[in-house]
């Protein structure tokens, strides 16, 4: 008999939900995967997307099934902090400013159409009514925008991720915090292999290894999905000039072309016991193809070119940040070929894959995640919850 029932491997975002939501209903289910590493400069194992303190959420969204998503995981975040104890959500609000021209245009067009169907409160502003509310911005004068004051704000991810494991392992999950290295279906059962050197089996596995599911023998074949490297700068904020940010929403300024847009993110207290302000971009296309190259820019602080990019606009949207001390930083973000998440049984019926968050999925990793866990306790996924969308493509 397999050690286990099901077993999903990597304790981020989406694997960490799965976990929850699996072991809500059944006994036998274990969450695999290491924690943030303690150095991160001399770590060469695995890393994850979500070691940070702030990522943006909101409904608002120009595609009506990343809308969904959102608003279905952003309905139970405060079911997960009461059950957890553990806060991670910031009702700050979300703010999108743009000229209305181009490709954020034609965005906010299908925003609004979305929030409409979903029920969504979004508050059009004039360019009066943005320097009115917000007057920590210096937005060209032609901007308009569009505010999502309730249930949206930004979750701290690493809080959500130790909430979701709290919530898990209460249910009776059983988190191991090792690296797998090979997954192999066999007549016994899944195999699951771990770097440490044990050796487990399960009925099923879905792997939720985030950018790394490609990078070590988990799938029978690679999902098509690029690890794509993002630097971010962070701009070290006295009480001054934290005052000068007081009330800022999670903010996104569009562009009309897509290289241009940035998001940024609301003064946020650091576990150095400093306040950032950190801003970031949608430019970079570089994959990330092995292990090595992976860990190799997770050592680094983001690219350079970037990072002069990020200051430059964020000193021309907020005058206040000119002097602040600048840091920065590097992440991954795993765009699928159709742009959704992958949710979906490989070649074998009996592993199955939960990643693909495409940059945008921090939010809406509870549904994601519950999703994950649908599809192995009814087999399938129907089409209210996305079974087309999410379909995985393969290499
Ligand atoms: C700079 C940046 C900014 C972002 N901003 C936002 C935002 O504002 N809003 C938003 O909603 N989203 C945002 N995102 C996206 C969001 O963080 C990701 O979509 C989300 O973290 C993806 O969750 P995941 O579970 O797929 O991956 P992760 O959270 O990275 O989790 C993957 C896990 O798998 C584990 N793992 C990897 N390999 C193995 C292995 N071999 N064995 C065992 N475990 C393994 C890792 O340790 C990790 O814990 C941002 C991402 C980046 C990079």
């Amino acid at each position: 008999m397999p050690d286990f029932k099901y077993v999903v491997v990597g304790a981020g975002m989406m694997g960490t939900a799965a976990a929850r939501h699996l072991s809500a209903q059944v006994d036998g289910v274990a969450l695999i995967g290491p924690a943030e590493p303690l150095d991160r400069k001399s770590h060469n194992g695995v890393f994850s997307s979500h070691y940070d303190e702030a990522r943006i959420t909101r409904g608002f969204d120009g595609d009506p099934v990343w809308a969904a998503l959102a608003k279905r995981s952003i309905g139970r975040y405060g079911e997960i902090e009461a059950r957890s104890g553990i806060r991670f959500y910031h009702e700050a609000g979300c703010l999108f400013a743009g000229n209305g021209d181009g490709l954020g245009g034609a965005y906010v067009s299908r925003a609004m159409a979305a929030s409409d169907a979903l029920g969504l409160e979004i508050e059009v502003l004039d360019a009066a009514g943005l320097a009115d509310r917000f007057g920590m911005f210096a937005l060209p004068g032609d901007n308009q925008g569009w505010f999502e004051r309730r249930n949206a704000g930004y979750v701290n991810p690493r809080a959500l991720v130790k909430a979701q494991c709290a919530i898990a392992e209460s249910q009776g999950a059983k988190l191991i915090r090792e690296t797998v290295i090979r997954i192999e279906d066999t007549a016994d059962g899944v195999e699951i292999v771990t770097q440490e050197g044990q050796r487990f089996t399960s009925e099923k596995v879905i792997v939720a290894a985030g950018g790394f599911t490609n990078m070590a023998e988990l799938l029978p074949s690679q999902v098509d999905m690029a690890a794509t490297g993002r630097t971010i700068a962070f701009f070290e904020l006295n009480e001054e000039k934290q005052r000068a940010f007081e009330g800022m929403p999670s903010t996104i300024v569009l562009a009309e072309n897509a290289d241009d847009i940035v998001y940024i993110l609301p003064p946020v207290l650091y576990p150095d016991g400093k306040v950032y302000l950190k801003i970031g971009g949608e430019s970079e296309k570089g994959r990330l193809e092995t292990l090595d190259e992976a860990v190799r820019w997770f050592h680094s602080d983001g690219t350079a070119s970037e990072v002069a990019f990020l200051v430059k606009r964020a000193v021309e949207l907020m005058p206040e940040l000119g002097g602040c001390p600048v840091t920065s930083g590097s992440c991954v973000a795993s765009i699928t070929r159709t742009g959704y998440p992958y949710i979906g049984y490989t070649q074998s019926s009996n592993i199955a894959v939960l990643t693909g968050g495409n940059f945008v999925s921090a939010k809406s990793s509870d549904e994601i995640g519950r999703l994950g866990a649908v599809l192995l306790l009814d087999g399938q996924l129907t089409e209210e919850d996305f079974a087309g969308e999410v379909a995985p493509v393969f290499v």
